[in-house]
Order: structure tokens, then sequence, then C-alpha cells
């Protein structure tokens, strides 16, 4: 299975992400974590999406597309993936629908969790990662609301688009996204 997985930041979804590669045997990409270990490396490439992430905006569109597009060739995602993350803009979606068409492999299913605003602020504002100062999760909220939302309707208008409801606990969440992803399971 192919499935792009969104959700605005505080929703739960590094955890729903893990345990649905752990469910269906998929590779994990996570544009999140891909770039924490680029800055933790200080690469080239971790230096300059740091001076972003620390402020909560979005990394320029061409520097993930290409860092997606190297991922996407290696051999572990030939069994299906989950991109968690990624896209987060229309620019993105638009770059992924031409390289999986290019490549014959369309997307099977993208999940939303959905998790109200008041909710979202309260998690984050206990997380404590480096970037979840109240005004980056400030910053980071209005990035998804601005830059991510409109991702909904470009999926839902291809008819790719299923919600999951992300309050409860997380074996409930999970259920919840089980029952989706069955049918499309093979
Ligand atoms: P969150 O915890 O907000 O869900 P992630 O862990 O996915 O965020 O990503 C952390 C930061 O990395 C984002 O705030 C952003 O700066 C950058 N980032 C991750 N994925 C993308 C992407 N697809 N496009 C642009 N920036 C990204």
């Amino acid at each position: 299975m192919r499935i792009v997985f969104i959700g605005p930041p505080g929703a739960g979804k590094g955890t729903q992400a893990e345990k649905i590669v752990a469910a269906y045997g998929l590779a994990h990409l996570s544009t999140g974590d891909m770039l924490r270990a680029a800055r933790d490396a200080r690469t080239e490439l971790g230096l300059k999406a740091d001076q972003y992430m620390s402020r909560g905006q979005l990394v320029p569109d061409q520097v993930i597309i290409d860092l997606i597009h190297e991922r996407l060739q290696r051999p572990d995602c030939r069994g299906g993936y989950l991109l968690d993350g990624f896209p987060r803009t229309i620019a993105q979606a638009e770059a992924l629908d031409h390289l999986l068409a290019g490549r014959n492999t369309p997307l099977d299913v993208v999940l939303e969790l959905q998790v109200p605003g008041e909710e979202l602020f309260r998690r984050l504002a206990g997380r404590g990662r480096a970037d979840d100062t109240p005004e980056v999760i400030r910053q980071r909220l209005v990035a998804y609301n601005q830059q991510t939302e409109p991702l909904l309707d470009y999926y839902g208008r291809r008819g790719l688009l299923q919600t999951i409801d992300g309050l409860g606990t997380v074996d409930e969440i999970f259920a919840r996204i089980r029952a989706a992803l069955n049918p499309l399971a093979r």
C-alpha cells in the first residue's frame, strides 16, 4: 500500500504511523525525522533546513521534493510506504503526483488524522521538543492551516481522502485506521 498520512502537529501522527508501518509492513518515510537526522548530522541540507524548522516554518519545497525523490528510489519502498509529513503543500503534492505517475505507482489512500485546534495546542505545550516553544508551536499550527489544509480538498476531489477521528485512546484511533485500511490491503 502507498499511503499519505496528513494531520496537524500534535495530532498523534507519529504514534499511529509507527503502528501502521508495523502492522502492514510498510516503509516509514517521515520528512520531519529525515530533516532532524540531517540537522543532527550537521549536513549542509540539515543546517539549512534547521533555519526554517527552528522557527516553525516549512522548509522550501524543492529541498523536500529532492529528499523524497531520492528516498522513494530505495528498494524498501517497493513493498509500499507511509508518507508521514509529506506532502505538506500543494506544490509538494503536485510534485509527488508527477513522480508517482512516472512510475505508474499511484497512491492508494490519504489518511487525515483530525483533532480540534484547542486540543492540539494543549498536547503540544506538554511535549517539550526543542522546536516546541509556544511561539514556534503557534507558527507550526498556522503553517498547517495555511499551507497543508488545502491538501484535504486536493485529495478529496481525487476521491483519495479518508478522515480519521483523532480523539480517543491510541488503540481506539488505530482501530479506526485499520478499519479504513483493511479493505485496501493486498
Ligand atoms: P510536526 O511535529 O509539526 O508534525 P514534523 O516532525 O513532521 O512536524 O516536522 C518538523 C519540521 O520539519 C516542520 O515544522 C518543518 O519545518 C519541517 N518539515 C517536515 N516536513 C516538511 C515538508 N514536507 N515540507 C516542509 N517542511 C517540512
